[in-house]
């Protein structure tokens, strides 16, 4: 049977540091983005794709509080809600088109897709994760009384509303993408980490005011589909340890052990790399493998030749 592989884009697969975010720009960026995976779809691998969000839902929470006096604005798990549609679209389209240039069968299935979290997440006694616009502190008090935000300053630059970023506790819709990726299937699911849901005490779903990391969320959809293989997609060859100074060195096979010690050390930085080799670490511990690499070399890496794997 093929193996099963999850992947997780990064940013720079569908918008680079100081690129417009025209349509026209990020469909370049996907479509160059989506060649690349139609590779791994001729390795014969069952893919299930995730991908971040953060510069495409940004620019949606700006549109909603531009336009608030016109169109009422939504709120948080809607904003993800569209992303994932528009992120989802462009790939793929893009990726079907690049299967048929290679004359590849198989299909391919955007998923909306919920992620469960935990009320009792202790995320949500502390929102640290800065989202949207700036505000003046006028205005960001303003804000604070009228909708109950929390607001933060951020390095100068004013003032920013601050989210819970809880941990993934269920992807809704696994059984969907099992069947999916066996009948031939690339499956887009859980973008920009999936919609933030929390389950009431009635039992119900119910949307919440949150954003999750996708690197985790990458994590818990390969524990779930029972992946043999989780990649993260990014915009570095490889992991490093001493990253960016002299003394920097590459990482290439190491085990679970040696990966949670070179974290203990700090070699990793909190925003960026730090969620990778967490969530890189926790997948390995099965007894799996699970790599970080950049998009332009993720079939080398796959076949061993390339990027840093962690290998439990
Ligand atoms: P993505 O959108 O792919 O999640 P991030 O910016 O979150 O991208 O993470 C990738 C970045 O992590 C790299 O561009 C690099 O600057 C940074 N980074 C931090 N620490 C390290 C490290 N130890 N080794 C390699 N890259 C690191
Ligand atoms: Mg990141």
């Amino acid at each position: 049977m093929a193996n099963r592989v999850v992947i997780a884009l990064g940013g720079n697969a569908i918008l680079k540091p100081n690129q417009e975010a025209t349509l026209e720009v990020q469909l370049e960026n996907v479509r160059v983005s989506a060649e690349l995976i139609a590779k791994i779809e001729e390795l014969d691998y069952q893919i299930i794709l995730t991908h971040g969000n953060g510069p495409q839902v940004g620019n949606i929470l700006r549109q909603n509080e531009e336009a608030k006096d016109v169109v009422p604005p939504f709120p948080l798990d809607v904003c993800n809600a569209e992303s994932q549609g528009f992120i989802g679209y462009m790939l793929e389209q893009s990726l079907k088109n690049s299967l048929e240039t290679k004359g590849l069968t198989s299909n391919v299935v955007t998923l909306l897709t919920q992620t469960e979290v935990s009320a009792e997440d202790k995320a949500f006694e502390q929102p640290n994760k800065p989202i949207g616009i700036f505000y003046s502190e006028l205005e960001a008090k303003k804000m604070e009384k009228e909708k109950g935000w929390v607001m933060m300053e951020d390095a100068g630059r004013g003032y920013r509303r601050v989210v819970p970023s809880p941990q993934p506790k269920a992807i809704h819709g696994v059984d969907a993408i099992v069947k999916l990726v066996n009948q031939n299937t690339i499956v887009i699911a859980g973008g920009g980490g999936g919609i933030p849901v929390v389950r009431c005490q009635n039992g119900l779903l119910k949307g919440i005011e949150a954003v999750i990391d996708k690197d985790r969320t990458g994590k818990k959809l390969a524990e779930q589909v029972d992946a043999d293989v989780f990649m993260m997609l990014t915009d570095v060859s490889n992991v490093y340890i001493n990253y960016g100074k002299e003394n920097q060195e590459k990482l290439e096979t190491i085990s679970v052990d040696q990966a949670q010690r070179y974290m203990d050390e700090g070699h990793f930085a909190d925003g960026s790399m730090g969620p990778k080799m967490e969530a890189a670490i926790a997948f390995a511990k099965q007894g799996k493998t699970a790599i970080i690499c950049s998009l332009e070399e993720a079939d080398l890496a796959l076949s061993g030749k390339a990027g840093t794997r962690v290998t439990g």
